[in-house]
């Protein structure tokens, strides 16, 4: 397998982008510079999470986090508490209820006349990694109170409503102090340190680009983070990670941060202190609260000189790129694990190809054969030389061939369907389709990568490409999409 074919680190192109013509290069901070080991984040946070439903009275206490669960890019409906995915135009391929899988004429009850649309409050899309703790937890509930084990003496709750109380729950832990000072107290557990972060950035900050840091996490969790994942590589240069950036934003309120226009504290103190800025930026100083608009104003630029990197799908990429037209790259940690999924099938993929081709060939010849039987008992339209005893004797053979090719099909197909993941398969795919997670990365995000580090190989001056896009009825399109996205640009 050639490099080429299986490029985990890749740095992809929706839309063509010059790095020369980027100004500004704003940053997010968690699961994008700051990466986590996501079983031990997600996993400290879901118990955070859980303990506070066990002082709610709730029988909870024997639940585990499974990282398994739940993949980014699904949505959870809140109306039948319910985890589907769907694809590009929004249909449910695969659907769980709690954390029992849907067969399929299950699913289909459900959501043969539903498609997902996230402009409505049922449906909830899991937009980072951070979501999948929460969406672990809620499955479970789920099951839970369907066996009448939540506060059964209580008011009745619906699915709804117990989304609500989880939500909450997690919006309070992500908020107390506890789960940050965990975290802070063992970095390295938590933190996955990457050693050509700080080359990366420096080639960017001496190339003449201004760089900023823009995230929601409080000021003492950002330094802490920070100068744990990059103070040590900055050691050699006698420089830390505040000298880096050029505008440093904590608590942003993203994406609140990207649509209007809140006032700027300056932090004052290691310990966090603010102080209101009644004056314009400064430079060096780090900064909470504010909005995009002024950090335009600070920096004399705006829309497509900007490109902003973060790892929410939401309010990192797809608010940024409707409202302020910044250009944005998305951070999917999961890609590299992705594509090598898809290169590990490459091989059973042209097999499945293959017998795709021959399953439609038989299928196209057994519509043909049946219209001239239908034609020939019903005696209209242009004669038939064969005998009608012929023709049933063809539909019946092809009928068996087609029987045969889709048995061997089947296993290539559910091979397919459980790459990456057992239960809901590729993050990017949803059955032969694209998933809704890949529909919205292709229309929000100019760049999609794994990680920031992958900037290091384009380097600040490349000239990104996008491939041409494809159509069904171009010459060279095979009939389907391919199973591996045609989207790289190095
Ligand atoms: P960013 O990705 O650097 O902008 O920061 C994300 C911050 O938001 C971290 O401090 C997280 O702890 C916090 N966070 C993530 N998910 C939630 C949530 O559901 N409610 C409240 N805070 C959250
Ligand atoms: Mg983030």
């Amino acid at each position: 397998m050639t490099e080429q074919d299986h490029d985990t680190r890749g740095v992809f192109c929706n839309r063509t982008l010059n790095l020369r013509a980027i100004k500004a290069i704003g940053y997010d901070m968690d699961y994008t510079l700051v990466d986590y080991h996501v079983e031990a984040w997600e996993q400290a946070a879901y118990e955070r999470v859980r303990d506070r439903l066990v002082h709610r009275g709730w029988p909870v206490e024997h639940l585990r986090f499974d990282p398994e669960m739940v993949i980014r890019g699904l949505v959870v409906d809140t109306e039948l508490g319910n985890l589907v995915k769907a694809n590009r135009f929004g249909f449910v391929k695969k659907a769980t209820h709690g954390t029992r899988e849907l067969g399929f004429e299950e699913a289909r009850a459900a959501y043969a006349r539903e498609i997902v649309d996230l402009a409505e409050r049922r449906w909830v899309f899991l937009n980072t990694l951070f979501s999948l703790s929460e969406a672990c937890l809620y499955m479970q509930l789920v099951d839970l109170l369907d066996d009448g084990k939540l506060d059964p003496s209580g008011p009745p709750i619906n699915y709804r409503d117990l989304y609500e109380i989880v939500r909450k729950a997690i919006d309070a832990t992500h908020m107390e102090g506890q789960l940050k000072a965990q975290i802070m107290a063992d970095p390295a557990r938590f933190v996955v340190r990457d050693e050509e972060l700080a080359l990366t950035l420096l080639d960017q900050k001496h190339a003449g680009k201004k760089l900023l840091l823009i995230t929601n996490s409080e000021w003492f969790y950002t330094s802490a983070m920070m100068s744990f994942a990059l103070d040590p590589l900055l050691a050699d240069m006698k420089t830390s990670w505040r000298e880096l950036f050029d505008v440093l934003v904590v608590g942003a309120r993203k994406p609140e941060f990207f649509t209007t226009r809140a006032p700027f504290f300056e932090v004052v103190t290691e310990d966090g202190l603010l102080r209101p800025v009644v004056t314009a930026l400064r430079p060096g100083v780090a900064y909470f609260g504010g909005s995009a608009g002024e950090v335009e104003k600070f920096l004399g630029l705006s829309g497509d000189e900007i490109l902003y990197v973060g790892d929410h799908m939401w309010g990192d990429v797809h608010v940024t790129k409707s409202v302020l037209r910044w250009r944005t790259a998305l951070i999917l940690r999961e890609l590299e694990q992705e594509v090598a999924a898809l290169a590990s099938f490459r091989e059973a993929e042209r097999g499945l190809a293959t017998m795709m081709a021959e399953k439609e060939g038989l299928e196209r010849e057994l519509s043909r054969t049946r219209l001239s039987l239908q034609r020939a008992t019903s005696g209209y339209g242009p004669a038939i030389a064969e005998p009608r005893g012929a023709l049933h004797a063809r539909v019946q053979e092809l009928r068996a061939r087609l029987v045969t090719i889709d048995a061997g099909i089947a296993p290539l197909a559910k091979a397919a369907s459980e790459l990456s993941n057992p239960r809901w398969g590729l993050l990017t795919r949803a059955g032969n389709d694209k998933s809704h997670l890949a529909r919205q990365v292709e229309r929000y995000a100019d760049l999609y990568t794994s990680r920031v580090s992958n900037f290091l190989r384009v380097t600040p001056f490349e000239y990104l490409r996008s491939p041409r896009g494809s159509l069904p009825h171009d010459p060279s399109t095979p009939s389907g999409p391919p199973l591996v996205p045609a989207l790289r640009t190095t």
